[in-house]
């Protein structure tokens, strides 16, 4: 299996997918500022020229005011009115004339409103009026009705066509901007639709698919670095872990514990005589062996080093130990395996020591003496044979012995 995290491909899709998402919105952002900052150019525009029709008017007021003789002493005040309309009329076009929008360089410079002609036009005769002497009525009447036919007739009309052309402009701009939203949702919705369907479904789909097999990776490797490779039994290390475990057990709930150190009798001779290959096979056959006879799912038969095996029987006592060692003893002969150069069989056969953990030996170390103790004393007396270490103080044994 071969999995690499970093160069994951799944890596390089998954940035190209925010990355185009994240185009897209920069892009949809842009536009629609661009059409906010169009709108707001309208805006200005239909306050512009509403501001222009509401003066044109005042000035008319103000120039009907002045000559259809005012209240004395208020002339001049009127005439100060007039001006401030005339000036703000003034400022306004001038505003107008330097926009670059195109829309008021089309609307208000171009025929047929060709509006900034009549503005100046209308701005020219107002300040003529303001600037003819009170008294002089002959110069005043025409230049008043004047301004009056201008703004009565053609400029204001003009003048509301302009603001109702802004007005529909800004119209068009704003059903652009909901065009524009609709859209932007439509596709950002199509584009995550894509994505969920050809990136991030199959991408968690190999994400979950590489999780299983780094899980199955770690339980082989767990059970590889627990398992003696040659007999497939437990090894020793798994065997420390276990008795640790159950050593702890057998203490806290006063449970005995069996321990079983098995060898196999002159197992260099056969070696020598049959070649280090078939030990290794016959290893295995054995080790099957004690499999076989050790039958409880608690029990743990290991590979303890070279042709050496251990057997720990959780809460198990002398008899059951003894029973088992014996199942093992005769499972191993039960294989008839020749073996020319032993002096216990013709056979292949193991010699066994039992110990148990009886509630004074509180460490392993104690457990595997005795029983190794036990396993020396079945060499010395014959091999192919079971032999128990009873503990002086452990009243299961003495029981044992007086059977
Ligand atoms: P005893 O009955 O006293 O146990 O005699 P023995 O010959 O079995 O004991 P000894 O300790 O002298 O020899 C153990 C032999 O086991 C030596 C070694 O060649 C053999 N052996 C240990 N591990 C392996 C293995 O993995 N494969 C094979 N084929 N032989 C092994
Ligand atoms: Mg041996
Ligand atoms: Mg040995």
């Amino acid at each position: 299996m071969n999995i690499h995290l970093s160069h994951n491909p799944w890596t390089q899709k998954y940035l190209l997918a925010l990355c185009s998402t994240a185009i897209l919105l920069v892009i949809i952002t842009l536009t629609t500022h661009y059409n906010i900052e169009l709108q707001k150019d309208n805006a200005l525009m239909i306050n512009q020229s509403g501001k222009q029709r509401m003066l044109v008017k005042e000035i008319a007021l103000k120039s009907l005011q002045i000559s259809s003789n005012p209240v004395p002493g208020t002339e001049g005040k009127l005439k100060g009115e007039l001006l401030t309309a005339l000036t703000q009329l003034q400022k306004s076009h001038s505003e107008m004339s330097r926009s670059e929008i195109p829309e008021v360089r089309k609307i208000y410079f171009s025929s047929p409103k060709a509006l900034d002609n009549q503005v100046r036009h209308y701005i020219e005769v107002g300040l003529a009026f303001a600037n003819t002497p009170a008294n002089d009525l002959a110069q005043q009447k025409p230049k008043v009705e004047s301004l009056l036919i201008s703004a009565s007739g053609e400029l204001l009309t003009v003048l509301e066509d302009t603001t109702y052309l802004f007005q529909l402009e800004s119209e068009k701009k704003t059903l652009n901007l909901l065009r524009i939203a609709q859209g932007s949702l439509a596709i950002i919705l199509f584009v995550l639709i894509l994505q969920g369907l050809y990136i991030f479904r199959p991408m968690i789909h190999a994400i979950e698919l590489e999780k299983e097999e780094l899980i199955k990776l770690n339980e082989d490797l767990e059970r590889q670095a627990s398992i003696d490779g040659l007999t497939g039994v437990a090894n020793r290390r798994q065997m420390d872990e276990f008795i640790q475990r159950e050593l702890a057990r057998s203490l806290r709930e006063k449970t005995p514990l069996a321990v079983i150190m098995a060898d196999i009798d002159f197992f260099k001779a056969y070696n020598d005589a049959h070649g280090h290959p078939a030990g290794d096979e016959c290893l295995k056959k054995v080790a099957q062996a004690l499999t076989v006879a050790v039958r409880r799912p608690t029990d743990l038969v290991a590979r303890y080093g070279g042709e050496e095996f251990a057997i720990v029987l959780p809460n198990t006592d002398y008899p059951g130990a003894l029973l088992i060692a014996e199942a093992c003893r005769k499972s191993v002969e039960g294989l008839a395996i020749l073996h020319g150069g032993s002096l216990a069989s013709v056979f292949i056969t193991i010699s066994l020591g039992v110990a148990i953990h009886n509630g004074t030996q509180r460490n392993t170390e104690s457990l595997f003496a005795a029983a190794d103790s036990a396993l020396y004393k079945a060499k010395n007396s014959g091999r192919n044979k079971v032999v128990f270490e009873p503990q002086t103080d452990d009243n299961t044994a003495k029981e044992l012995e007086s059977l």
